[in-house]
C-alpha cells in the first residue's frame, strides 16, 4: 500500500465535518499555522549554513514567538504552531507559552531534514523524537506534522503510512503546486484520507486559468499585494467553500535578523522581500477572516488528552 500509484486511492469527499457546500464564506474558519523555526533553519538556507553551525548562530526564535502570540492575543486568534524540535528542547518555556495561550501543538520534524531526503527509517525516528519531545515539553496530544518545506510529494507517499503508524492524525505536508523546492501540482486541493484515521491538509491554492496558484502565506504572502491575498483567501471561501490553510515562519516578521553572507540572489530575494512590512500585514488578515486551530477545523474537536484531562478537573494549562 506504497509508492506513487497510492495517490489514485486517496478520497476526495471529505468527511461531513468540514465545510459544507451550504455554509457561507463568512462562516467558514480557516487555520493560521505558524512554523516555528528560526532563519537559519529554513532549507534554502542550508548550502550556507551547515547543521552543526546551528548552535553558534543568535537564535531569535523565542522573541519572535512571543511577538507572534502578542499579535494573535490582540485579535482573540487561535493557532496551530509546527514547532520544530530542535527549538522545543532548546526554548521549552516557548512551547509552554503556546500552549498556555490556548493554541495547538503540532510538530515540524525534530531537525528540520526534507522528509524527501530521507529513508523510512530516518524519517520514523526523526518525527517520533519530535512528536515525543513536544508532548513531554506541553503536557499535550501532539496530532498534526507539517513536513519541513512541504516535502511530501509523489516519490515518498510512504511517509504517510509512518505518519499513522507512529500516532499522527493529519498532516499538512503537501503543496499542489509547481515550484523548483517542493510542490505536488496534480495533488488534490483540499482535505483527504490517506490512510486509516490521518487526513492531509494541503497548504491552500486558487485554481485559475488550468493551474494551481500559490494562495495562503509564505513569501508569496510578502511578495503580492495585501489585497491580492485577500482576494484569494476570499475565493477559496466563498467559490470552494473550504477553508484556507495560512502559514508564515516566526523569521518573516523580523527585519533585524543577521544577513546570511554568501547567499545567492534568488535566496536572498525570496527570504528578505517585504520582510519589513509582514508583521503589519497580518493584522487586516487576521482582521478580514475568521481563523482557528487545525485540530478543531479538521479533527472536529481539541486533542483528546487535554479534553480528557479537563474533564476531569485536572488543569492542563500552567503559566508560561
Ligand atoms: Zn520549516
Amino acid at each position: 500500500m506504497v509508492g506513487p500509484g497510492r495517490a489514485l486511492s486517496l478520497r476526495r469527499n471529505p468527511p461531513a465535518a468540514y465545510p459544507s457546500p451550504g455554509m457561507t464564506a463568512s462562516a467558514i474558519t480557516n487555520a493560521m499555522t505558524i512554523d516555528v523555526e528560526d532563519y537559519f533553519q529554513v532549507s534554502a538556507m542550508a548550502p550556507y549554513i551547515r547543521r552543526n553551525e546551528w548552535d553558534t548562530r543568535e537564535c531569535r526564535v523565542e522573541r519572535n514567538v512571543e511577538r507572534i502570540l502578542m499579535l494573535l492575543g490582540r485579535h482573540g486568534t487561535r493557532a496551530t504552531f509546527f514547532t520544530l524540535g530542535w527549538v522545543a528542547r532548546r526554548y521549552p518555556q516557548l512551547v509552554r507559552g503556546i500552549v498556555a495561550q490556548g493554541h495547538e501543538l503540532a510538530s515540524h520534524g525534530y531537525g528540520h531534514q526534507r522528509a524527501s531526503d530521507l529513508g523510512r527509517e530516518d524519517f520514523t525516528e526523526d518525527i517520533v523524537r519530535a512528536k515525543k519531545l513536544l508532548e513531554d515539553i506541553g503536557g499535550v496530544a501532539v496530532q498534526g506534522y507539517r513536513a519541513p518545506s512541504f516535502s511530501i510529494g509523489k516519490g515518498n507517499l510512504w511517509a504517510f503510512d509512518c505518519l499513522q503508524a507512529t500516532g499522527h492524525r493529519y498532516s499538512s505536508s503537501l503543496y499542489p503546486i509547481q515550484h523548483d523546492h517542493y510542490g505536488m501540482p496534480d495533488a488534490p486541493r483540499f482535505a483527504h484520507a490517506v490512510g486509516e484515521g490521518l487526513v492531509e491538509i494541503p497548504i491552500t491554492t486558487l485554481r485559475l486559468g488550468g493551474r494551481n496558484w500559490p494562495s495562503s502565506g509564505g513569501g508569496y504572502f510578502r511578495l503580492l499585494p495585501y489585497a491580492l491575498s485577500r482576494w484569494m483567501i476570499g475565493r477559496v471561501n466563498a467559490v470552494d467553500r473550504q477553508s484556507a490553510i495560512f502559514y508564515f515562519h516566526p523569521w518573516e516578521i523580523d527585519p533585524a535578523q543577521p544577513r546570511v553572507a554568501g547567499i545567492d540572489l534568488k535566496t536572498r530575494f525570496r527570504h528578505h522581500v517585504n520582510i519589513d512590512r509582514m508583521e503589519r500585514r497580518l493584522d487586516p488578515l487576521l482582521r478580514d477572516f475568521r481563523w482557528g486551530r487545525m485540530d478543531e477545523i479538521f479533527l472536529g474537536s481539541p486533542d483528546p488528552i487535554r479534553s480528557r484531562l479537563a474533564a476531569r478537573g485536572v488543569p492542563v494549562l500552567s503559566a508560561p
